[in-house]
Formats: structure tokens, sequence, C-alpha cells
């Protein structure tokens, strides 16, 4: 069984992409963006052995669970567990679902990495490049400038792309507040 390693999901989100999507943060990068939005994706995450424990087949079942409409797979980086990003996107193309990946990795990066090819020809949009804190822009879901949307498929507009919102706040089902989005806290003063 292909084994992966995940920081969080959200089954129901409207700021990672166009529809309702079911997210799936990747435990595990190495590339080092200084001003990571995100550090503690990096490591294993010892307060949540429960996440790091769970199994493809586990996070496929909450999919099924979801009703959502898409897939994105975000970070840490999916590209370092090439085959869990691939049987992830397999599962949500068997069930006609649209497939969306951030990555810190440019395009040209993935298309040269052994399982690369296999994991773009899974994919309708790629948000590709490293986090670049002076660039940041925090809309239409780059995080910093110098990052691109990648339409791979006809699947999606760019303007759908764009029309994401930039943050969401969901009240979850013991009480927490979820955050997620490119922009979820700095230009509201919640922080
Ligand atoms: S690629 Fe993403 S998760 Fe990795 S360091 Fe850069 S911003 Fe952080």
């Amino acid at each position: 069984m292909t084994a992966i390693r995940i920081h969080a999901i959200e089954p129901r989100s409207r700021a990672n992409g166009p529809g309702v999507r079911f997210v799936v943060w990747f435990q595990g990068c190495t590339l080092g963006c200084p001003g990571c939005f995100n550090p503690a994706t990096h490591v294993g995450d010892p307060a949540d052995p429960a996440l790091v424990g769970t199994t493809l087949a586990d996070v496929v079942a909450q999919l099924d669970a979801s009703s959502a409409t898409g897939l994105s797979l975000s970070g840490g980086e999916p590209l370092q567990q090439p085959d869990a990003a691939i049987a992830l996107l397999d599962a949500a193309r068997a069930r006609g679902l649209s497939t969306l990946a951030f990555s810190g990795y440019t395009l040209a990066e993935i298309r040269a990495q052994p399982r690369g090819p296999d994991v773009l020809a899974r994919l309708d949009v790629l948000i590709d490049g490293r986090y670049v804190a002076s660039e940041r822009i925090g809309s239409g879901l780059r995080g910093s400038a110098n990052q691109q949307i990648q339409l791979l498929t006809d699947r999606h507009t760019r303007a759908e792309v764009l029309a994401t919102p930039v943050a969401e706040i969901r009240i979850g089902p013991t009480g927490e507040l979820v955050l997620t989005g490119v922009d979820p806290l700095k230009r509201r003063g919640l922080e």
C-alpha cells in the first residue's frame, strides 16, 4: 500500500480552488521558502500522530463522504510524496472530480522529476513556484506574484481560479475555528 504523510484534511473548502474542494495538506517540505505560511508542515508533527498514521484508504473514504466537487493537494509539498499524490489524484479522477495542486516547484522542475509528469497528467490546475515573501499578493490562489496559474486541461478557466475566495473561516465539529485560503488573516486584522 502507498504510504502517505498528511498534515491536515479539510473536507469542504471554497478557498482552495473552484467549487467545493476536498483539501489534503501533505506533511513535509524541504524547499525552505523564507516566510513560509505553513512551517508546521515541514517536518513530522508529533502533536498530530493520528493524521500522520492516516492511510490512503482512509483519505479516499473521507473524500467519498465529503461530496466535494474537486480535490486540492497542498502542503507541505505534494511533489515530495509523488506516489501518494498520484494515488489520490487517480481516486479523484475516477470519481469525476476536478484536480488541483499547489507546489513550491515550478512546472519545469516538476517535469524534470521522475514521477513529475505522472502527477501533471492527472492535474487540471497547478499553482507553481516557491513562495517569495517580498512578492506577496495573496489572491487568485497565488501566495506571491512569481507563482503561476497553470491550466493543464480545459476543465477550469483562469477566471474561475481567480474568483476563488482568498479566505474562509469554518467552525469545526468540536467548535474549533478552521482558517484556510491564501490570505486567511493578514489583511483582516485577525492576528
Ligand atoms: S514550498 Fe510551500 S510549504 Fe514548502 S517552504 Fe515553500 S511555502 Fe512553505
